[in-house]
Parts: structure tokens; sequence; C-alpha cells
């Protein structure tokens, strides 16, 4: 009898994106959840509901004048609802995911685009919602990036939890742009902002932007860096957040997901992944989960972008796992 199993690296029980860069490249119209996320939460423009979100794949190759607020207020509601799901404790201000939490504090997210800058909050017929001020051809052109992405999260978090009644002061000397205390029991909103930074780049939230190459790796991990040791630690008063430094594997392992298929017929297992380029992987086979046992099933391989694959003929013991390790 043979076997299989999927290794999940140690560090990330259960990667909820695999790869934030390909999942960026996606559209709603592709995604089953987006059914669910439009009915959790409206998005608005100007006050208008907005229902349709034109989108191409790759997100890459739109235009940037197409790429617009409304539909970058959807990628970040989709994220948020993989990026966590499943999860519990992780978060100190809720004891489950920030899906789930935002669900319980808005009914939605308003992009206007006469306002001077995001707040908390607008009301509707049908709730109470964040606003967030529509943005610039320079900035919705970053937000096709994990960092610009993650920087609109924290900031729906941010204002978010001001609907619990957390306030500002202008204790650090930017006017109502302040928190007084860092408290992890008790999170106002930058804190919730800094907590979300921590998490990505310590790897608790796995959203595979390890996966690329180490140019975009750094870029990423340098901006959840920056944003808890700089941007968010200097808004508070009395105990700022501890200051963090680079850990070993900013965001996490990055977590390969093998599809194998076995063929009887043909005697063998064709092993294959979706790879990135600028990656090379290392196929390796084990007849047991001996953390000893694994040897490499031929040669390192590039990756493509597309989907790679290798082929073992199958001999000798009756069962084995596979698994894929990334090389730098
Ligand atoms: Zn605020």
């Amino acid at each position: 009898m043979m076997a299989a199993a999927l290794l999940i690296a140690p560090g990330s029980a259960c990667a909820q994106i695999d790869n934030i860069y390909r999942f960026l490249q996606t559209c709603p119209d592709s995604d089953p959840a987006v059914a669910e996320i439009l009915h959790d939460f409206t998005i608005r423009s100007n006050g208008v509901i907005v229902t349709q979100f034109p989108c191409t794949e790759p997100i890459s190759s739109m235009t940037v004048s197409s790429y617009t607020d409304p539909l970058i207020v959807l990628q970040g509601l989709r994220v948020i609802y993989y990026m966590d799901r499943g999860m519990s404790g992780h978060l100190p201000w809720t004891p489950g995911t920030l899906y789930d939490w935002m669900k319980s504090q808005i009914k939605g997210i308003d992009v206007r685009s006469d306002v001077g800058g995001s707040y908390c909050c607008e009301g509707f017929s049908d709730g109470v919602y964040i606003v967030v001020k529509a943005q610039d051809d320079f900035n919705r052109d970053f937000d096709r990036s994990w960092s610009g992405v993650a920087g609109n999260i924290d900031l729906y978090a941010h204002e978010t939890r001001h609907v619990a009644g957390y306030g500002h002061s202008s204790c650090c000397g930017i006017a109502s742009g302040c928190d007084n205390m860092f408290e992890t029991n008790n999170l106002s909103a930058y804190g919730v902002q800094w907590w979300l930074n921590m998490v990505w780049l310590y790897g608790l939230i796995d959203v595979g932007f390890s996966c690329a190459d180490a140019g975009t790796v750094a870029d990423a991990a340098n901006w959840h860096l920056s944003s808890c040791n700089s941007v968010y630690r200097s808004r508070f008063c009395t105990n700022q957040p501890p200051l963090l430094s680079m850990p070993a594997n900013p965001g996490g392992m990055c977590v390969v997901r093998l599809s194998i298929l076995f063929s009887q017929a043909l005697s063998n297992a064709q092993i294959c992944w979706c790879s990135v380029t600028n990656r090379t992987y290392q196929v390796q086979v084990s007849s047991d989960l001996n953390p000893v046992g694994w040897t490499n099933l031929g040669a390192a391989i590039r990756g493509s972008g597309l989907t790679n694959c290798v082929t073992n003929t199958i001999t000798g013991p009756p069962r084995r796992f596979y698994r894929t390790v990334t090389l730098p």
C-alpha cells in the first residue's frame, strides 16, 4: 500500500495563503469566497454601493486607472478572509480571526474621494462603515504589492478598532495621532496595526511572502519591521511596544503544496507544484517521516513561474513521502 503526505513546514501550522504574490495577481471573479465576503461586507464608493469589480488577470498587467479603489478594498478583504482562517488566540483583541472580528464591528468600507484621510465611522441604514480615502495612481499602483495590501489591511483594522471606542490623544506630538499606552491586553488602534505587522513579520500569520525571490522578501520584511519599530511604535507615549529584530525567516517558512499523482500502470508518481521564478526547488523523498530520512529526488529545479513537476519511478519501500524544500 502506498501513501503520500503533504508536509507543512514547522512554524506554519497551515498556511492559509500559499503565496501572497500569486494570490494578489488573481481577480475576485475566480474566488469562491467573494459571494460570502460581499454578503458580510458592503463596499461603497462615495456612499454608493459597489457591486461590480472589473478586473483582469494578471493584475500586474492592468492599467493603474483600472485598478480601482473598490477593487483594492475587495482584494484586501479577500486576503483578510483567507490569511488566518481557522486560527485562534493570535490576536489579543479578539479570540478568532481578523475577518470575524471586523465582521462583528462594521458593515462595510466606504471609499471616499472627498475626505482628507481615513476615519471611523460613517453610518448608513445597513450599519456602520469605516471610511478610507481614495488613493492616487502612485498608491494604487503600490497596492498591487503585498506591502501595499498589508498597509491597507492594517489601516482597516485601525479604523475598525475605533468602533469599540478607542480614541487618540496628542501625547506623542501629533494632533490626535497618538495612543497613550501600549497594552497587549487592551490594544488601541495603533496597537492593532503594530500587532498585525509583527505577526506578519514573524510568520505567525503566514501569507507566504517568503516564497518570493530574496529581494522581494527583504522588501516585505523591511516594510513590516519598520512599520513596527518606526511608524507605529512612535505613536505611543507610555510603555511603547518592544523593538523587534529581523527574524531568521521573515514571514515564516515558504510552504510549497504538492500535488501527487500515482500511476499504477506506469509504476511512477508525478509530483507537481506551483513554482515561482527566481526560486529553486528540491524535491525530496523518504520512506518514513524521520527527519533524517530525506533524500534528494533528482537535481534542484529552477522555478518556471508555472507548474513544475518531477516523476519518481516507484520501486522499493511500499510507502513513501514527498516534500519540496525551497533553496535561496
Ligand atoms: Zn485613528
